[in-house]
């Protein structure tokens, strides 16, 4: 994997001036591509590249796909890493193919990690190997990749953007690291609010679809007690299913939430026999590719009614 600071092998395709001018060529003007594996990332780059004529942010994967848990890779997603001039990554294992990717891409290419150096980590349940213990790489031996879904967290993915992509494009690094700072300080706002709401609800225990809410959980004081599915991508057995409805009404759940682009057929029915309420709550894991640079927010405050609505307030 190519080291981030590294600019020797940029791409020297130079951008036109409008009017047609005949301007010198400059580093200054030199196009930057900025590939952004999923749609959590796409969208909070966004917001630190802002409009910069000669900066293109471009999202790899289908921005509905969700998680992108053992997807095969298409042919458009290797065009779309020819042209770019660094990938940045979620990280912490959930781009499975990365290894693969990043091999058949042909040219070396720098990787902005965006969980790097994140300490706050989860594990997933199964693993015994505890948190304090540094963050890993993989998520196939625990580490849960899911940060982006709580705004305390996708704060500090921000930031690291930010600094990432400062060195990158030195032209317009102080505009990156001001951005980072003012999308970090809404997202960590934002968060005060959905930490404050955790105070007020009535029940914070939860039911979810996958491990994508664990952050915002702990970040909310909220406590998520079963997951229909431990592993995604795997339909729960009949028998973890009936586990499962017992678990919700010994811990006395106040609700399941499925996640959009998931069915929510299992989750419905474990509400059911449970008593409880099942709805949607979105981790902005997908989303319309023509979203706006507020989409993540605006998703994250119907969360907030949504929790309201099923949980109750004290
Ligand atoms: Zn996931």
């Amino acid at each position: 994997m190519k080291r981030l600071y590294d600019i020797s092998l940029f791409y020297s395709a130079f951008y036109c001036i409008a009017f047609g001018l005949s301007m010198p060529v400059s580093a200054a003007e030199k196009e930057i591509r900025v590939l952004c594996t999923t749609f959590p990332i796409y969208q909070i780059t966004r917001n630190i590249v802002l409009d910069q004529p000669h900066v293109k942010v471009e999202l790899m994967l289908p921005a509905g796909l969700g998680c992108p848990h053992d997807y095969a890779l298409s042919p458009q997603d290797f065009k779309k890493l020819e042209r770019a001039t660094v990938l940045v990554i979620n990280g912490l294992g959930l781009e499975e193919f990365l290894d693969a990717l990043l091999k058949k891409a042909g040219r070396d290419i720098p990787v902005l990690d965006s969980s790097e150096g994140i300490k706050e980590i989860l594990f997933e349940k199964d693993e015994s190997e505890p948190a304090d213990k540094g963050r890993v790489s993989s998520h196939s031996i625990g580490a849960n990749p899911h940060l982006f879904a709580s705004p305390r967290m996708a704060a500090r993915i921000a930031r690291n953007i930010a600094r990432g992509l400062a060195p990158i494009d030195p032209v317009a690094g102080d505009n990156y690291l001001a951005n980072g700072d003012v999308y970090s300080a809404k997202l960590n706002h934002l968060a005060d609010e959905l930490s404050l709401l955790g105070k007020q609800l009535a029940n914070t225990r939860l039911v979810t679809q996958h491990g994508v809410f664990d952050y915002l959980a702990r970040d909310m004081g909220l406590e998520v007690v079963a997951e229909i599915q431990a592993h995604a991508g795997q339909e729960p057995s009949a028998a973890e299913i009936l586990s499962m409805i017992r678990i919700a009404k010994e811990k006395k759940a106040g609700a399941v939430f499925t996640e959009p682009r998931y069915p929510e057929k299992i989750g419905r029915t474990i509400a059911s026999e449970v008593g409880i309420t099942a709805a949607v709550l979105d981790p902005v894991a997908t989303g319309p590719l023509a979203a706006g640079r507020e989409y993540y927010e605006e998703v994250m405050r119907k969360n907030m009614t949504t929790l309201k609505n099923t949980l109750g307030t004290k």
